[in-house]
């Protein structure tokens, strides 16, 4: 790949100024190329950009000035060759998954995914002949034993939605090379800063956009990562004929919240390592989980492998689903919502919504109990969410 100026630039500086395609207007924002189609001076210039012979926009469903910028931002910041953006996260990771596999092909996956995530290599993957193998995503070993002739993709997420455990991606990814197969890394919950999965040897990485990098709750959105040829041989086609592209408004929308980025994110994750030690002191709390704490399960790994712990932490409430509830609704800044990463402080309890179409052994399996609660810090005073976390407490 040809060395950009970007290329020296640190992820904060990448963040405002990376990928900005600027007008003839020469506006300072990027401006929102909010258009279905664009036209061409001449039939022959039409002729030469569907050749490709000539550079240009053809039609917003395969791609438009303000989602390049969006893409071209994120690829900066992820040290990618190439990205496309989409309309969900959902999109993102059901064409990173499905756009290289076959009927035929074995895919390994970790047990512990986001509900939607893991109804696409339970359910729909099956129906199409792509054979499917869950395993403990934490052991590497299980990882080794589930590999057949016909893998072709290992799938993660890494720390793991809503318990927060962590994979090794280097080691996983290592395994994958010495097969030939492919590792797709959804890094949602690490977001871009604190976690970079292809210099860790992963082949593609997906994101939620919904999440930290819009950060204010607006708008969906998604994008895929990896290196050019990958994109070019798997994923080109694929996007332009199924259509989950992003729109232009909420392409505008996710270039903006990448700016703010680092601020919150470092704000965030400050805020939830404090929650965390609070939390983990209190007589009514049974566990927390925080990939920041020395008592996670993964500590050494954590270390290793992130830059930071996380902006969320994982609680278990002593007393089961009454106590989580009453708990919950006796917050009055944490808000009850499934979002995360928002600026908005937001508790959810997986086992009755996020998690709630798994088997209640297949959530014991994945450390889903029904005391569990998944808490995203946002941008509130610190002090003042741990004031609400005590008096809510002090009610259960
Ligand atoms: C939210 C989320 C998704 C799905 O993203 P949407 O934008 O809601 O479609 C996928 N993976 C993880 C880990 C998520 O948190």
């Amino acid at each position: 790949m040809a060395k950009r100026f970007e290329d020296d630039w640190k992820p904060q500086t990448r963040l405002v100024h990376g990928g900005t395609l600027r007008s003839p207007f020469g506006e300072t924002s990027e401006a929102l190329f909010l258009t279905q189609g664009f036209v061409y001076e001449t039939a022959e210039a039409a002729e030469a950009r569907f050749k490709g012979e000539e550079p240009g926009f053809i039609y917003s469903r395969y791609a438009n000035p303000t989602v390049d910028m969006f893409e071209q931002r994120m690829c900066a910041l992820e040290g990618a060759e190439d990205a496309r953006a989409t309309s969900s996260g959902m999109a993102a990771v059901a064409a990173a998954l499905l756009c290289s596999l076959k009927a035929g092909d074995h895919v390994v996956s970790a047990r512990a995914l986001f509900g939607s995530c893991r109804w696409i290599i339970d359910t729909l993957m099956p129906r199409y002949g792509i054979e499917t193998t869950l395993v403990d995503g934490t052991d590497l070993k299980a990882w080794e034993g589930a590999v057949r002739r016909n893998t072709k993709l290992f799938f993660l997420e890494s720390p793991t939605n809503p318990t927060l455990e962590v994979c090794d991606i280097a080691g996983i990814a290592g395994l994958a090379d010495s097969i030939g197969a492919r590792v797709v890394v959804d890094n949602v919950f690490a977001t871009p800063l604190l976690q970079k999965p292809l210099e860790l040897g992963a082949h593609v990485v997906v994101y939620s956009a919904t999440k930290h990098i819009d950060g204010q709750g607006r708008c969906l959105g998604g994008i895929v990562l990896s290196d050019k040829a990958w994109i070019d041989e798997n994923l080109h086609d694929y996007f332009r004929h199924t259509g989950p592209s992003l729109s232009p408004f909420n392409a505008w929308t996710l270039l903006k919240g990448l700016e703010t980025l680092p601020v919150r994110v470092r704000q965030q994750m400050e805020s939830a390592a404090r929650v965390a030690d609070y939390l983990a002191e209190h007589p009514k709390i049974a566990r927390v989980i925080y990939p920041g704490r020395p008592d996670h399960p993964q500590a050494d790994l954590v270390k290793r492998q992130m830059k930071g712990g996380s902006t969320l932490v994982c609680l278990d409430l002593k007393g089961g689903k009454q106590a989580a509830f009453a708990f919950s609704n006796a917050l009055r800044i944490i808000r009850i919502s499934n979002n995360l990463g928002d600026a908005k402080s937001l508790i959810t309890h997986p086992a009755t919504t996020t998690h709630k179409n798994l088997s209640e052994e297949a959530r014991a399996e994945a450390g889903i109990h029904q005391g569990t609660l998944r808490l995203s810090l946002g941008l509130e005073d610190t002090g003042d969410l741990i004031a609400d976390l005590d008096q809510a407490l002090s009610k259960v």
